[in-house]
């Protein structure tokens, strides 16, 4: 197999999806069927979710809190860290997973484009979202010092924008022009859907180099340059060669 090669004049975009941390034991909302004890994972993962019963919102990411607790980074999220030590500044992982186990795993240089379980914001206020690890109990709703109002996980739930910020700091990345050629490689994701298949025409347009590894193919998977079919942790410990 054809080494992905991480020298001095290389700077690598990784994006990273659920399969990422499936493979780390995390469920998914496709690994649900789109079901929490029955409610529509909508229910508890939409600005109209929130609204009608912030409670239970709340014990489905009091759940989660819990359950991340006690799951650890895979060879993939490992892989990805020695990565960045050896790019340094030429390194850049955006990701889809929540869960927050890339920093776990020790990688500096993260977006986390749909939020972070482990950061809370205010529903009613602007004050700026913080580090939180709370599981409140069964029925609760948190309530902000700030304002009195109700708290609730800064997670980017269905039908909300990304943060305009962290689509910037990804666009920046790909137009740098420092003289490095753009690798970009997307893992544990299909890469057919949003923002992967955008992000993958992006870097195309500017020539750069497109990777996939994922367990399964997808009806783009000609769009990427290199497609490796595989699980990430067992792939990416072994895919590049560092020089
Ligand atoms: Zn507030």
């Amino acid at each position: 197999m054809e080494p992905l090669v991480l020298d001095s004049k290389t700077r690598l975009l990784v994006l990273t999806g659920a399969g990422v941390s499936a493979e780390s034991g995390v469920p998914t909302f496709r690994g649900m069927n789109g079901l929490w004890e029955n409610h529509p994972v909508e229910a508890v993962a939409s600005p109209q979710g929130f609204e009608a019963n912030p409670g239970l919102v709340w014990r489905f990411y009091s759940q989660r809190r819990a359950g991340a607790a006690d799951v650890k980074p895979n060879p993939g999220h490992d892989a990805l860290v020695r990565w960045e030590e050896h790019l340094g500044d030429r390194f850049l992982l955006a990701t889809q997973n929540v869960d927050g186990l890339h920093t776990k795993a020790g990688s500096r240089r993260v977006v986390d484009m749909h939020g972070n379980l482990f950061r809370t914001k205010c529903a009613d206020c602007q004050r700026a979202p913080f580090a939180d690890t709370s599981v409140h109990p069964s029925g609760t709703v948190p309530k902000c010092d700030s304002c009195g109002g109700r708290l609730r996980p800064d997670i980017v739930w269905f039908g909300e924008m990304l943060d305009p910020n962290d689509l910037a700091r990804i666009g920046e990345f790909i137009s740098r022009k420092d003289g490095t050629r753009l690798v970009f490689l997307a893992a544990g994701t299909s890469g057919a859907v949003w923002p992967a298949a955008g992000i993958v025409d992006e870097v195309r347009s500017v020539r750069g180099d497109t990777w996939l590894v994922n367990y399964e193919s997808a009806a783009n998977t000609e769009r990427f340059h290199h497609f490796v079919q595989g699980m990430s942790g067992q792939v990416l410990p072994t895919l590049a060669k560092l020089v």
